[in-house]
This record gives C-alpha cells, structure tokens and sequence, in this order.
C-alpha cells in the first residue's frame, strides 16, 4: 500500500526568512527524522507561485535551485528513497490540473482569502497618496479660498491624476494569478494525495480551501482524491511546530515575510549570525514587565517565546516553565538571539558545502517520478470531468 504522502514548499520569489526556516523547513527535517519509513515526503519549489507578485525574474532559476540547497543544508536528506524533490513547473499536471479545480472553486471562495487581502494592502502606495496631498496642499497655498473657475479645474485634474494613478497601480498590482493561487495550491496538493501539509499559519485558509474542493469533487465524482487532514490534525502531527506564524521583531503584529521590505524586523538567511542576534536584541517589546505568552497584548516578548520554543524543540509550555518566573527582557532576548545565531550560521556552513549540481541531479532523477504520480491524478480527474474517455467504446488511444 501506498505510504501516507507529507508535502510542502517555499516559493523562491526571494530570499527565505526566519519565518520560511522555522515554519516549514525546520518541522519539515524533524519530521523526516521522527517518520522515516512511514511517510512519503514531497519538497517541492512552487516557483509558478513565485511569479504571482513581482519579482526579480533574472534571479528566480537561482533562487529555486537555492530553495532546494537550503532544505538540504537544514538537514533535510534528499537521498532518503522516500523523498521527492521537484519544481512545480517542471510537471505541467499542475498547472493542467489548477484549471480544471478553478472551475470547481467558486469566485465567493476566493474572495474571502484574506492573504490576498494582505498582500494588496501592503502594496505600498504611499508616495501616490503623498502626491495626491502634496498637490491639493499647493493650490491651497497658492489660491486660497479665491481661485478661479480654471484654476479649480486644473487643481481637481492634478488631484485626481494622484488618486488615478493610484486605483491603476493597486489594479497592476494585484494579479489574477496571485487571487487565484490558493487553486494552484490546491492542485499542488491533490496531484499527490498529499495528507499532511506542513505550513505557517498565514496558509491555514489555502489548506482549508484545498479540503474544501476535494470533498466537493468527491462527492459529485466519486473518490478522486485524498483529503488532506484539517489544521487541528494537522498541528497534532508536527506536534505543535509547525501552524506557526513568526511576526517581524520591530512589529510583531505582522507576520514576517520575505517579501515585505522590513530590514530591522526580519531575519534574512543571508545576515550573518552577528545581524541576527543583534536583530533579536533590538527587538520590539512592551513596558509590561512580565513574561506572559499573550499575542493580544504582549505580541513582541511572545514571538521570541516562540522562536525560543521552536528552536530548542520544546512545548510553549516547557518554555513558559523556564521563562514565566523571570522579567529582564534582555535575558530573554540575549537567549533568543543566541540560538537564532546559531542556528543560522549551522546552516550557512552547511550551504557551502553544497554544489548546484548535486541538486541538479536529483532534480532531474526526481521530476520524472513525481511527473508519474501527478499525471496518473490528473488522468482519473480528466476521466471524471468527460475530458478523457472512461469506458472502452472509443478506438484505444495510447495517449489516455
Ligand atoms: P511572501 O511574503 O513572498 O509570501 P513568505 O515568507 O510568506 O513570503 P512563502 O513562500 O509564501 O513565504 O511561504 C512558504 C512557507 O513558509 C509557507 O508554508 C508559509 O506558511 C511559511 N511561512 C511564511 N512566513 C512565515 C512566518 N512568518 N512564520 C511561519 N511560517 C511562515
Ligand atoms: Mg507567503
């Protein structure tokens, strides 16, 4: 029988963050550790996601061979034979098989995603707005209350010109494809019969939205796919490590995000162990004065409980144990500092090591298999949808 599949992956739009590395790809190692033998592993490199937002695409190919170098340099074993290890856009069933979900996923759905939400509001426009301001300020100046009928008119054009161009970015910005990649995601997931899918909690809705459209077409087709386990489940596997959301150290009521530009708040692979600790040093906290594990009031001092936790692979209880008496910040911003500097330069040291061409090769050995098992489900779904033929009443066609 086939084993249980756990599967995820870390776009390679930009350079990975704290949060990528203790979000996904620490949980990922030590479940490999824990589960050898019992469980498929699917990493893959969603670079078709990767484009969804603008991007440097001259150094995207890089990036997502660096994504793959970085699981390996975690401690991710890529030779175990019950790992896969493949890019999304190699193996077009993904994409073949997103289109075919978008017909079954409903725009209401869609909308109600709230990273996307995030993720256009963040867009910044604050120089359009500044302009916009900066030239109603001007004429107010200049005319005072007597302006003429023209000069009014050339002040509601400039005025207007700002927000305008405003409205045309916002719509530039935002592209269908990053609306729609909770279906590719979807797809990314459902190809392999993936049950666990480790992620942060800022994917918890896609997962959702991936169950979702599997129970749907299950039910009108029959049992096409696996389903994967809900969030609770889900957490309960990677015993509390992974659902978690790392916030930026100088605003802690948002996630960190690689690309979010948040220098002081977020921690690079690439900051040398000294940046990071110091990072984590200025880190903003609160006056309270006490060591509470509390989002909603105390975010700052919980999030380094949080990476504390995750680093020393403790409980947030056995953590809260050690820290919950004690009230100096700095203490415990030293001890988060430290472990994160460490933990950084293990890995940069590991990085070295490895050559492209090591993860070339097992790219090119892995995408043919994984291409196998992707288009074996998107069969059975084209079958399903009357794309493919069920029954034997057409001439054999080699290609079905
Ligand atoms: P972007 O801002 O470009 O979306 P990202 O940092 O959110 O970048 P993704 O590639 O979108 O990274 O996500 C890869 C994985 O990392 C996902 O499983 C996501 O849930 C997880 N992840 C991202 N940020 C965090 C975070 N701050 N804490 C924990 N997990 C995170
Ligand atoms: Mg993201």
């Amino acid at each position: 029988m086939e084993k249980p599949v756990i599967l995820t992956g870390v776009r390679s739009n930009a350079e990975p963050t704290l949060g990528n590395l203790l979000g996904v790809i620490l949980p990922m190692v030590r479940l490999q550790r824990k589960h050898a033998k019992d469980y498929n592993i699917n990493f893959f490199v969603p670079d078709l996601h990767s484009i969804t937002t603008h991007t440097d695409y001259v150094s995207l190919y890089k990036n997502t061979i660096n994504n793959v170098k970085l699981i390996v340099a975690a401690g991710l074993d890529i030779n175990d034979p019950q790992m896969l290890v493949y890019r999304q856009s190699y193996i077009p069933a993904h994409s073949e098989m997103a289109w075919i979900l978008e017909c079954f996923a409903y725009y209401g759905e869609l909308n109600r995603m709230t990273q996307f939400k995030d993720k256009v509001e963040r867009i910044d426009f604050r120089e359009e707005l500044n302009l916009s301001l900066n030239n109603y300020l001007q004429m107010q100046r200049k005319f005072g209350e007597n302006y003429t009928k023209h000069e009014y008119i050339d002040f509601l054009a400039m005025h207007f010109a700002g927000l305008k161009s405003l409205v045309e970015r916002q719509e530039k910005e935002a592209t269908v494809g990053l609306f729609n990649y909770p279906i590719l995601m979807a797809s990314d997931i459902l190809l392999y019969g993936a049950k666990y899918v480790p992620v942060g909690e800022d994917q918890r809705q896609h997962l959702e939205l991936a169950r979702d459209i599997a129970i749907r077409m299950n039910r009108d087709f029959g049992n096409l796919f696996t389903v994967p386990e809900p969030w609770e489940k889900l957490t309960q596997f990677v015993a509390g490590i992974s659902g978690v959301r790392i916030r930026s150290l100088k605003h802690p009521q948002f996630k960190m995000s690689k690309s979010v530009s948040d220098p002081a708040g977020t921690i690079l692979l690439s900051d040398t162990p000294e940046q990071a600790k110091s990072k984590v040093l200025d880190a903003t906290t609160d006056s309270i004065g006490r060591i509470n594990y509390d989002f909603k009031n105390q975010s700052g001092v919980s999030n380094l409980l949080q990476i504390i936790g995750i680093l020393e692979n403790k409980t947030i209880e056995g953590v809260l144990k050690d820290w919950q008496e004690q009230t100096s910040y700095v203490k415990l911003k030293r001890a988060a500092g430290d472990l994160v500097a460490q933990f950084l330069s293990d890995i940069q040291k590991n990085l070295r090591s490895i050559s492209d061409q090591d993860i070339i090769d097992k790219l090119s050995h892995d995408e043919p298999i994984a291409a196998l098992k992707a288009n074996a489900t998107l069969l059975n779904v084209q079958r399903a949808v009357g794309l493919r033929p069920i029954i034997n009443d057409y001439p054999s066609d080699a290609r079905n």
